[in-house]
């Protein structure tokens, strides 16, 4: 007997690729199942607004290869105070939905721990962000398209750095986490790469473009994390241009172009496994975890543990990084 007859399924915060993949997996896994299956639009707020619609297998047809989310997404101010999680509980109570699948980060995480301590709506995590900065699993959904569609975008920026003798300061998204930044910086074979975990020294960084210099390199790289302390691309390319200024300087920022489009067969494939894991957890009764991957296998991890994190950047990631641009 399950725990749960009828589910909800959602996403919230930030989208990345990979959502619909997870969507339809949730959606097909409890049809499976015999459960009902209602689709949250946009979030918590559509949670407070009652904006759920039966989902029957049809639904997901066709939404596998798609980026984006075709059930919205959204920041719910309202979600954050105890009269609009009161709001949602009805409007669930009322639809007789008793657990859902909530696709975001440790915000939306938060809030639906919040909510199951005030409520008792129980709740299965899946970790859909781009920044892979989550706790709990090796790869975060989205995270293997955004740095895919960023390295296309870097090649075809070293094309014409190259045929230019060109410095580019390339901004790849990253508030808190240099993750993206760093898999690009080794992929796209980049000089040199600012990260927010580690404190920027503009001397090295202009000390290893010199090294390039030498080196007769015709063009240079640096990938900047949007995040990093000394400011972003824009910011740190004016810096280095005032003491080393051998290369003609230009800045690309990739902005959401990282977020947008078609997932990876790494991305569906795992949206695909951790939607079905979060609604046969939910059929067993957990609650209050994340459904991730580790080492391959799923692991549920509680939500309270499934935090951000900056500080594990892979050091021998960065020392690659530095070995690779002589
Ligand atoms: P991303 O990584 O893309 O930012 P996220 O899930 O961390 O995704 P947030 O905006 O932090 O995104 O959180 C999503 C939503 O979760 C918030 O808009 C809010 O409605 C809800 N939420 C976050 N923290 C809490 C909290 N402490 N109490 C209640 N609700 C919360």
């Amino acid at each position: 007997m399950a725990a749960v007859k009828k589910i909800g399924v959602m996403t919230s915060g930030g989208d990345s690729p990979g959502m619909n993949a997870c969507i339809r997996a949730v959606v097909r896994s409890a049809i499976y199942n015999n459960l009902e299956v209602y689709g949250i639009n946009r979030g918590y707020e559509g949670m407070i607004d009652g904006d759920f619609f039966k989902m029957q297998s049809h639904a997901v047809s066709n939404i596998v290869q798609r980026g984006g989310t075709m059930l919205k997404t959204a920041r719910s101010k309202r979600f954050m105070e105890k009269e609009g999680r009161q709001k949602a509980f009805e409007r669930l109570k009322v639809a007789g939905i008793d657990g859902f699948v909530a696709i975001g980060g440790d915000g939306t995480f938060r809030g639906a721990t919040v909510f199951e301590e005030e409520f008792g709506v129980t709740c299965i995590g899946v970790p859909g962000t781009i920044d892979n900065d989550l706790y709990g699993t090796d790869y975060t959904l989205g995270f293997d398209t955004a740095i895919n569609t960023a390295i296309e975008a870097i090649d075809k920026i070293r094309d014409t750095a190259d045929a230019h003798n060109r410095l580019f300061f390339v901004e790849v998204m990253g508030r808190d986490a240099g993750f993206i930044a760093l898999s690009c910086a080794i992929a796209g074979g980049a000089e040199a790469v600012i990260i927010p975990e580690t404190k920027t020294d503009i001397d090295n960084l202009i000390g290893i473009l010199e090294r390039g210099w030498y080196h007769k390199k015709s063009s240079a790289i640096v990938i900047v994390a949007e995040g990093d302390e000394a400011g972003g691309a824009y910011e740190i390319a004016k810096k280095v241009k005032e003491k080393f200024n051998e290369y003609d300087t230009r800045v690309t920022v990739l902005g959401h172009i990282q977020r947008g489009g078609n997932p990876t067969v790494r991305d569906r494939i795992l949206g695909s496994r951790l939607g079905i894991a979060a609604v046969e957890a939910l059929m067993e009764g957990k609650k209050n975890v994340m459904a991730g991957l580790i080492n391959d296998e799923v692991v549920f991890t509680p939500f309270a543990n499934a935090t951000k994190h900056n500080l594990d950047i892979n050091q021998d990631m960065l020392r690659l990084v530095d070995i690779l641009s002589m």
